[in-house]
């Protein structure tokens, strides 16, 4: 896939790494990439991903943009509130960067579209703020065989990692959330200035994995704590028990 002029000058500061180069941005650009959630963590992923010069973006969130969300939602703004996230997401990536293909899909997603809606990405990276939903994609994305970047933040802490097949995110937190709407930010609180090193963190590990530079971050969980600003990273086991990736 090759790269115009003005590609080549946008991505200048990231073509000249030598772990990255010209064979990473082209693999940037080959890739889809899906975002289910346009909150705190997609707000940091969408124009990393975008800025960089992914070649194709979806955006699934169902929801519209209200008041509370600015603070942590920077790609918005205050004569926005009401408007569906996904289509002003849209707009962001298309005013940033004409050589990313947009696709936002106004829909909150099910295990009934599931499916539909995640086939055919390269990678797909969910920055949702419900467990419910967090294991409806990990299970599809299992299923379908796609790379999952799952990403959470909450009141102080972080937490991301990269899934492909075992272990899943499913081996991760187990079986108890899948009909509970628990621990969402609405209820527990979270700072913008955690959602956004989620985000970046995790859009870090999405550009690892396309762009297939650095150690391979699959099976590893990141642990982020803004209160003391440490990481912690522990190699998940995969459960053999597992409904999604066991055998
Ligand atoms: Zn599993």
């Amino acid at each position: 896939m090759s790269l115009k002029d003005e590609e080549l000058a946008r991505y200048s500061r990231q073509i000249v790494l030598p772990q990255f180069g010209g064979v990473g941005q082209q693999r940037l650009k080959a890739a889809s990439v899906c975002v289910v959630g346009a909150g705190g963590i997609g707000c940091a992923v969408i124009p990393a991903l975008a800025g960089a010069g992914l070649g194709h973006l979806t955006v699934i969130d169902g929801d519209i943009l209200d008041l509370s969300n600015l603070h942590r939602q920077p790609l918005y703004r205050s004569r926005e509130v009401g408007e569906p996230k996904a289509a002003l997401a849209g707009q962001f990536v298309r005013r940033l960067n004409p050589f990313t293909d947009v696709n936002p899909v106004e829909h909150r997603i099910t295990g009934d579209n599931a499916s539909d809606l995640l086939t055919g990405h390269d990678l797909i990276l969910d920055g949702t703020d419900n467990f419910a939903t967090r294991l409806v994609v990990s299970d599809t994305a299992v299923r379908l065989g796609i790379p999952l970047v799952s990403a959470a933040a909450v009141q102080f802490q972080g937490q991301l990692g990269l899934f492909r097949g075992a272990p899943c995110y499913r081996c991760f937190v187990g079986d108890a959330f899948d009909s509970d709407d628990c621990d969402t930010c609405a209820e527990l609180g979270v700072l913008g200035a955690l959602t956004g090193t989620v985000g970046n963190a995790a859009a870090l590990l999405a550009i690892r994995a396309l762009a297939q530079v650095g150690d391979d971050p699959a099976g590893k969980l990141h642990l982020f704590d803004g209160l003391t600003g440490e990481w912690r990273i522990m190699r998940l086991p995969a459960d053999p028990a597992c409904r999604a990736c066991g055998t």
